[in-house]
């Protein structure tokens, strides 16, 4: 029997078991593209960052606009079936703050993977090279560069068509990398140019009011 197809699809066909529903916009996503929210042993809910924290959880997107309507819904104490308490019910500042946590230090460990596993390469002849290569899916610029230095590199980068995060500081992306301190770190794996590309899409979303 063939199904007919008629009318736009709503979303491609997804592995089973893999769906989650976030308890703000009630979507179903993907298990590793949402936010996992856990409540421990004690009773306190917090954030899982491994996404294998033991415990009952609830699924929220990376999206200050669904943890919004997810606090003003109470989906939290209702996902978590207990009465609301101030640790079953967390508030919108603290359901983003852990977020941002989470995902900053998600694109920390990542990039310092990178450096272990040939995924990023910092310092700047070594940055400008691998960008005249067309080896960079993502420029990670430090915070607090000189104005001179950011412009010339988002101009190399906007040539490129190479997308540029500000992350960090020259000091902090160095220690990330094992170097002395560095204005910006090319990541020139694919892969993990994407998921970083999405994490820092992801914090946007996050810190930003819908
Ligand atoms: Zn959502």
């Amino acid at each position: 029997m063939s199904r007919a197809r008629k009318g736009p699809r709503v979303a491609a066909p997804r592995p089973e078991g893999a769906a989650r529903t976030c308890i703000g916009c009630r979507g179903v996503f993907e298990r590793d593209t949402i936010a996992r929210l856990v409540r421990g042993p004690a009773g306190e809910v917090g954030l899982d960052r491994h996404l294998r924290a033991p415990g009952r959880g609830a699924h929220l997107c990376w999206s200050r606009a669904c943890a919004e309507h997810a606090v003003k819904r109470k989906a939290l104490s209702r996902a978590f079936q207990g009465p609301p308490t101030v640790t079953t019910s967390p508030d919108v500042e603290t359901l983003c703050g852990w977020m941002v946590a989470a995902l900053e230090a998600r694109i920390a460990d990542a990039l310092a993977l990178g450096r272990r596993s040939g995924g990023t390469v910092s310092g700047a002849e070594v940055v400008a090279s691998a960008l005249e290569a067309g080896r960079v899916g993502l420029l990670v610029l430090a915070g607090d560069v000189a104005d001179a230095t950011e412009a010339k590199l988002r101009g190399r980068c906007e040539a490129a068509g190479v997308p540029v995060e500000v992350y960090s500081t020259r000091d902090g992306l160095g220690a990330n990398q094992g170097k002395a301190p560095r204005a910006a770190v090319a990541v020139v794996l694919s892969p993990l140019a994407a998921r970083l590309r999405a994490d820092f899409e992801r914090l946007r979303r996050v810190s930003v009011a819908a």
